[in-house]
């Protein structure tokens, strides 16, 4: 018997392939990027295939055969390894800790007895065929040039749609889906949107234009069975339009033509744990990689792609109208808090709005990110306030499931009936969440129907879309939500958005706070008066004067994004300046910041900027002590071969602490 030796990327920090023997026949090896099982350590572990050779450095007495090869799966292709492989030396992670977690779980047991049931499942499904698409509304003119400049776009183009909300995007990605799907009758579409939230509103529209093309969903609510059947279609080619979330960029996707990635700005497409890596630049990657259209869409694109767009290295679309017929961007208007005292966190001006809506029949939309009861619970005697004892973090009061819980490390404490240091039974809570909100409303508006929907209220499976759907049923007078509501949906009846308390992002230490805080009120203005009723959005605030929300007002972006860019060029920010940042952890906050001054001191760069370690904002989470260092550049291809040789450093200090790198992070 001869061998060959499969060198295997598995999912694991160590760095590097892992090398086994696999007895065959020369010329009858199995291929790059076939799955494999193996013995790893105590366990056994499937990894993808990426070289074969004749011999191993690993001496013969140590290397171990593999258990099997996955036959009955085609191999992942030359381009999928290609982009795991960018993505591992982008974000300086090993390469099957990139490649494997990004398949679904039921190709990564050690049985095939879950993959062999869905390829039979598959098997027994018939090929649809048929990219004509029906119901098409006929687009207006700037839809039609922006449909047709994606549509016909030929080789690697990166576009840039941006239009204001309501302008009909949606319906530009189907036409510009439609084109080149009649070109190429094999032609599959990645759509990603950032939310889980809104992949039923366009699976629902995409299903209505494309009744005869296999439709694939990718986000983390589906079942694991789900997930490998919706995979495996797509991966066979036979799923043509593939729907899903951040983590679908990854996905096995052979006969790619068009990418698009809808409200591109949304921070959603930046995954904040683990490999750290953003969707939306690895669309892009992966677009560029395969010579193919990518299409960016939002009304409040990202300061990197705004900045891409100006410098005309993607190519602008734009809508400057609302699609719907009479349909206007609503009126903003700001309510003076220091005039117009609120009672229950509700203005008089917003109060006042509310009723008319009430008695037109129409909707209205109260939008405050902060979820629970009230932020805090606090004892007036004594000062003592409720603090996590594992997190520098508040416990969160939520009331109607009588708990106080920690949004950071999930403990969870019963309310206390009385002050645990002085005995006071008078314990009074701080501040407002969704949850009072809701309350107060339900006190003055006993006859409307009001629904609450955040995190909280939707836990269930299932019970966000059902909330939803009864919105858009118009079962609910007024709603009132966290930023799961501020995003995407396309409500017909609502005519008022009330913002609460937006004021405190003004004065935050994170630069990009006003970006995004920006991003996120034209956005929830963007819900009202799509269908062409008249529409207002209030803003309570204490700081009416301060210029970002005379751009909300305005509804001008154009204006806030330059002034805001020029800042950021005066200031040496991204996306001028290119960052990464190493994270530190241990038990307590010195020896965290020790490691990162040997790490600060472990390389010198003439072409890097290191920044000394500081704690970072919330130092404590979980009984874990926690430190930054920002290293940053001018020139990208610098920053990159500084962390290159950086990363073997540190990996050399053989620290005890736990540290993780963040290439190009979001959140300083
Ligand atoms: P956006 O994503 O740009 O905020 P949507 O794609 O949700 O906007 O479209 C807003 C509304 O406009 C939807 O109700 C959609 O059906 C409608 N719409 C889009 N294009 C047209 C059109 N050409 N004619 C009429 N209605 C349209
Ligand atoms: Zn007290
Ligand atoms: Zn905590």
């Amino acid at each position: 018997m001869s061998y060959c030796i499969l060198q295997i990327a598995l999912d694991t920090p160590l760095d590097g392939v892992f090398d086994y023997r696999w007895p065959c026949e020369p010329g009858d090896e199995p291929a790059v990027g076939q799955l494999a099982l193996v013995n790893f350590g105590r366990r056994e572990a499937v990894g993808v295939i990426v070289a074969i050779r004749q011999d191993s450095q690993v001496p013969a007495g140590k290397l171990k055969d593999a258990l099997a090869v996955r036959n009955q799966l085609a191999p992942l292709s030359g381009q999928w390894l290609a982009l795991a492989r960018f993505a591992a030396a982008y974000y300086h992670r090993p390469l099957g800790e990139v490649a494997m977690p990004g398949l679904p779980k039921n190709l990564r047991l050690s049985t095939t007895v879950a993959l062999d049931r869905a390829l039979k499942k598959l098997a027994k499904l018939e090929d649809t065929h048929d990219a004509t698409p029906a119901n098409m509304p006929a687009l207006n003119p700037e839809q039609r040039q922006a449909a047709d400049a994606i549509g016909g776009a030929q080789g690697f183009t990166p576009l840039l749609l941006y239009g204001v909300t309501g302008s009909g995007k949606t319906e530009v990605y189907l036409q510009a889906c439609a084109q080149v799907l009649a070109r190429d009758p094999d032609a599959q579409i990645l759509v990603l949107v950032p939310e889980i939230n809104l992949t039923p509103q366009l699976e629902a529209n995409i299903r209505t234009r494309f009744p005869g093309l296999m439709l694939a969903t990718l986000h983390s609510s589906l079942s694991e069975g789900e997930r490998m059947l919706h995979w495996l279609a797509a991966h066979q080619g036979r799923a043509r339009i593939i729907l899903g979330t951040r983590l679908a960029i990854l996905s096995s996707l052979p006969k790619l033509k068009l990418i698009v990635i809808d409200e591109e700005h949304d921070p959603s497409y930046k995954q904040q744990e683990g490999l750290r890596y953003s969707a939306r630049d690895l669309a892009v990657w992966r677009a560029h990689q395969l010579g193919i259209p990518i299409v960016l869409g939002s009304a409040t694109p990202s300061l990197e792609s705004w900045h891409h767009a100006q410098t005309g290295r993607y190519r602008k679309l734009e809508l400057r109208e609302r699609a719907v017929r009479d349909a206007v961007l609503p009126r903003v208007r700001l309510v003076d808090m220091e005039r117009d005292k609120p009672k229950d966190g509700l203005t008089g001006a917003l109060l006042h709005a509310l009723r008319q809506r009430l008695e037109a029949g129409e909707q209205s939309l109260l939008f405050l990110n902060r979820r629970g009861y009230a932020p805090v619970l606090c004892c007036e005697s004594c000062g003592w306030i409720s603090n996590c004892t594992r997190c520098t973090a508040n416990m969160v009061l939520h009331r109607p499931e009588h708990r106080l819980r920690c949004h950071h490390c999930s403990l969870e404490l019963r309310i206390p009936h009385s002050c645990p240091t002085c005995g006071n039974i008078d314990l009074q809570p701080l501040g407002r969440g969704t949850q009072r909100v809701e309350e107060g409303l339900q006190a003055m508006f006993p006859q409307a129907r009001i629904l609450r929907i955040d995190a909280d209220s939707t836990r269930r499976k299932g019970s966000a879309q059902a909330a939803f759907d009864s919105v858009h049923r118009g079962e609910v007078d007024i709603l009132i939500g966290t930023q799961m509501v501020a995003k995407g949906h396309d409500f017909k009846k609502l005519t008022l958005v009330g913002v609460l308390n937006p004021d405190t992002a003004l004065f935050s230490q994170d630069y990009r706070a006003s970006e995004r805080l920006f991003a996120q009120l034209m956005q929830v203005a963007g819900r009202a008066g799509r269908a062409g009723l008249e529409s207002e959005v209030l803003i309570q605030s204490r700081y009416c004067t301060h210029p970002l929300y005379g751009a909300v007002m305005r509804h001008d972006y154009d204006r806030f994004a330059s002034d805001l860019l020029a800042e950021r060029h005066q200031a040496a920010l991204p996306p001028y300046m290119y960052q990464a940042l190493l994270r530190a952890e241990a038990p307590e906050l010195a020896i965290a910041i020790a490691f990162l001054e040997q790490a600060r001191d472990a390389l010198a760069s003439s072409t890097v900027t290191i920044n000394d370690p500081i704690p970072m904002t919330m130092t404590r989470v979980h009984n874990v002590e926690r430190a930054q260092l920002l290293v940053e550049s001018n020139s990208r291809p610098a920053l990159q071969a500084f962390l290159t040789a950086w990363v073997d450093a540190l990996r050399a200090l053989k620290s005890r602490v736990r540290w993780s790198l963040e290439v190009d992070p979001l959140d300083i």
